[in-house]
């Protein structure tokens, strides 16, 4: 189980689909034991919408 931190770390790119199939099982799993980091990760994931809402870009990967 990740901790706080980790999820922290781990948010954008569990957002932006970027992270494996394990890690965001992970974070799934942390999030919904973690009222903290889910409430984070909620208010992360309304901003990224709206960031992706107001680009029509296609987001560059970052390697
Ligand atoms: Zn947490």
């Amino acid at each position: 189980m990740p901790s706080c931190e980790e999820v922290r770390d781990e948010r954008s790119s569990y957002i932006d689909g970027q992270a494996s199939l394990l890690h965001r099982m992970m974070l799934r799993a942390h999030l919904a034991m973690c009222e903290r980091c889910h409430r984070a990760e909620r208010a992360l994931r309304d901003t990224v919408d709206l960031l992706h809402a107001l680009e029509d870009e296609p987001i560059e990967e970052q390697s």
